[in-house]
């Protein structure tokens, strides 16, 4: 059987579809999953923008796609997770098989580079009718969130880095006198200031998560304050901050010190110059990936000298595990109990896998978050 698939063909410029066997169970735990939603991103974006052919080896073309939810129709015969019918998730990355990391699951923080991803580097991803891959990748999708699925792995990305501020920073930073605001406990982050920059998908997530977890959040982005995004924002009961036309110093003047920044813009220049208002033991965690090159401007006596007065943190996090699935797919119930009408606009435009052209051409005005539905799934479709 021949299945269709959406990606690059090398020497050919732009998105474009081609035909691919069906995928086969080989291994014992491999799982047969058929695609209900893909998500499109700005990988996806930047990926056919700048033709890059990162194909897997040997293969003249690349399935593009890492955001996805399907339907389990076929498990092999060691597979003790999953079985058909569940609703799943599938992860992006696969490990090396050499480093501590990706040998204790932990891919995401892989050390020789030697990893792939499945629709980025080296392996198919998910805009195609069906996969296959090992139940170690493929995560349940537990009842209630069905219709948010899809948005599990940009959640994940928020995930990994909210965790990573919660415990880089958990033996300085939870000094406040309140019991019930412990690392471990759901309401760390009500003493807590944080500034997400950029109102995509990611920011919003990523303002998604500080707010479930307490934190008084600012939402730094361009564009007016009637925009579709910024009004997603201030529903999760977020601060926007139009920046356009305006600096850091204008921006810290707003916010105060800051605990925690999230920067999921790729802006690079306000990012570092931002810094300069974190809190003392404040940290920062850049996820937005600047492409191209561009010399900025910077106090680097200031930014170094803050940075080390005040014990600060600048990190970079990029990619997720299986556990931060997991915390994404619990987030995703939250979300849904706590901004439901919110979330439902998260998804803004849905659209047949065979309209990819129009997709990847044109951008529509207002766009939060683009899928293609792939094919038919009644518990996401009726609740959507
Ligand atoms: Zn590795
Ligand atoms: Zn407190």
């Amino acid at each position: 059987m021949i299945i269709l698939a959406v990606g690059l063909i090398r020497g050919k410029e732009g998105i474009q579809s081609f035909e691919l066997p069906k995928p086969e169970i080989q291994s014992p735990t491999d799982v047969l999953v058929r695609v209900v939603e893909a998500g499109i991103n700005g990988t996806d974006y930047s990926i056919v923008q700048e033709n890059e052919f990162d194909m897997p080896p040997g293969e003249d073309t690349m399935t593009l796609g890492h955001e996805a939810v399907g339907v389990v129709e076929e498990t092999g015969p060691e597979v003790g997770t999953l079985k058909e019918g569940d609703l799943v998730v599938p992860t992006v990355r696969r490990g090396c098989g050499l480093c501590a990391p990706c040998l204790h699951g932990r891919s995401d923080m892989c050390q020789t580079g030697l990893f792939t991803e499945r629709g980025i580097h080296k392996r198919h991803g998910y805009f195609a009718e069906y996969f296959v891959d090992d139940e170690e990748y493929i995560v349940k999708v537990p009842e209630g969130v069905e219709p948010l699925a899809v948005l599990t792995e940009p959640l994940s990305i928020a995930e990994k880095a909210v965790d990573e501020v919660k415990y880089i920073r958990a033996p300085a930073f939870w000094s406040c006198s309140h019991p019930d605001h412990s690392v471990e406990s759901e309401g760390w982050g009500n003493c807590k200031v944080g500034l997400v920059v950029g109102a995509g998908p990611l920011g919003f997530l990523s303002t998604g998560v500080l707010r479930l977890n307490g934190v008084h959040t600012y939402v730094a982005e361009i564009v007016p304050e009637d925009t579709p995004k910024v009004q997603l924002v201030k529903e999760l009961r977020a601060h926007y901050i139009n920046v356009k036309d305006r600096g850091a110093d204008d921006v810290i003047r707003e916010t105060g010190y800051l605990d925690i920044i999230i920067e999921a813009s790729g802006a690079s220049e306000l990012a570092l110059n931002l810094t300069v208002g974190l809190a003392r033991n404040g940290i920062c965690v850049l996820t937005g990936i600047p492409r191209g090159r561009r010399e900025v401007c910077l106090d680097g006596n200031l930014m170094a000298r803050t940075l080390v007065r005040e014990n600060q943190v600048v990190m970079g996090s990029v990619n997720s595990s299986r556990q931060h699935f997991i915390l994404a797919l619990d987030d995703l119930r939250s979300l849904r109990e706590n901004y439901g009408p919110t979330m439902q606009k998260v998804i803004s435009h849905r659209y047949p896998l065979a309209d990819f052209k129009r997709v990847f051409e044109y951008r529509e005005p207002g766009e939060i978050k683009s899928v293609f539905e792939v094919s038919e799934m009644e518990a996401i479709r009726e609740a959507a």
